[in-house]
């Protein structure tokens, strides 16, 4: 089967790889039906994942049909359509329990689909854990509507969770790209008064007007006295902080009323500081949101009942052949992109 591998760091490689098979009681074998990239395989690709496996197929995003499953796999069986968990994990330990999935103790826990193990940018991926880290997709969802549940939808679905939001809360959210744009569904699933987002790049600005008129847009120049000018206690009662930059960083902060959760869903490349002597007083509760992929069941029925869609963050979609060209576009953020699909049953130059 074709499967795109991380062979050296820089460098990605369409592949021919034996069809994976069930290696124990409690794994899974999927045949992908549509797939996606994310801005970590890009980290991957340029040396910045460290514990990244060369000569791994990498992806970590995708659905598909259930192939095959081993003896002990309960939840799932052949032919069930299915989300695919960014996250493998045992079920059973201590943070496991506590649906802190993302930091399950099991030696193969955490993010391994790949990076750590053959991941899902391929014709076919083995999923450990199945019945932990595969959800069926229900009746009249779509591959389309159910691509991002296992990772980016999650993470928005995790941090917009924890940020405690209430009716009467100004939402700020700085970063409007695709894990920006989930967190954004998913805070507007919990009924705020008010939404605001903060994004530097023009065209993703248009795109959250666009499909989200109930949505305030702005840029980050003076971004504090817009928050202040839209909120009702001088700064935003809830911040998702999703674009990882030391401005950003800084923003989250600055644009947060006293007594205010901040919410930190970004990856940052460098430390960030927090300066305490000027933040006295002002009393936030931060709070860190990597991705916790323990509600895709749930995330799974707000796409069934409408509430939740996706859809429109899938900008082009590309046969798996020619999986090196989906990839120069969304690394170079041509075209519009925000994400880009890949259908291993489109031929060669065809787009969907
Ligand atoms: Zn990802
Ligand atoms: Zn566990």
């Amino acid at each position: 089967m074709l499967a795109y591998t991380y062979t050296e760091p820089g460098k990605f490689e369409l592949m021919e790889k034996p069809k994976p098979v069930v290696l124990g009681g409690q794994d899974a074998v999927v045949r992908v039906t549509l797939g996606s990239i994310c801005t970590s395989d890009l980290h991957i690709k340029h040396g910045a994942v460290p514990r990244a496996v060369p000569g791994i197929t990498v992806g970590h995003e995708m659905v598909g049909v259930v192939e095959s499953v081993g003896s002990a796999v309960a939840t799932v069986r052949p032919g069930d359509r299915v989300t695919v968990n960014v996250e493998t994990f045992c079920g059973q330990c201590f943070f496991c329990k506590h649906g802190f999935v993302n930091n399950c103790v099991d030696a193969n826990g955490g993010w391994a689909l790949g990076c750590r193990i053959d991941g899902g940018q391929a014709e076919y991926v083995r999923v450990p854990y199945a019945d932990q880290g595969l959800n069926r997709i229900p009746d009249g969802v779509s591959d389309q509507q159910a691509l991002f549940v296992g990772d980016v939808l999650a993470t928005g679905f995790w941090a917009a969770r924890i940020s405690e939001i209430t009716p009467e809360d100004t939402v700020l959210i700085l970063g409007a790209g695709p894990t920006g744009i989930c967190t954004l569904l998913c805070v507007l699933l919990q009924g705020p008064r008010r939404v605001i987002v903060c994004e530097k790049d023009a065209a993703r600005r248009q795109f959250i007007a666009a499909h989200y008129p109930q949505v305030l847009v702005a840029e980050p120049a003076h971004l504090p006295e817009f928050v202040a000018a839209h909120s009702s206690h001088g700064g935003a009662d809830v911040v998702l902080e999703v674009a990882g930059t030391a401005d950003t960083f800084r923003l989250a902060w600055q644009c947060a009323r006293p007594n205010a959760i901040v919410t930190v869903v970004a990856l940052y490349n460098e430390p960030q500081t927090l300066p305490l002597p000027q933040m006295y007083g002002k009393n936030l509760t931060f709070k860190t949101g990597g991705v916790d992929g323990c509600d895709c069941a749930e995330i799974l029925q707000h796409i069934a009942a409408g509430r939740l869609d996706t859809t429109p963050l899938i900008t082009h979609t590309f046969p798996l052949a020619d999986i090196a060209a989906a990839y120069a576009l969304f690394e170079g953020r041509q075209a519009g992109v925000i994400k880009v699909a890949i259908d291993p049953a489109l031929a060669p130059g065809q787009r969907g």
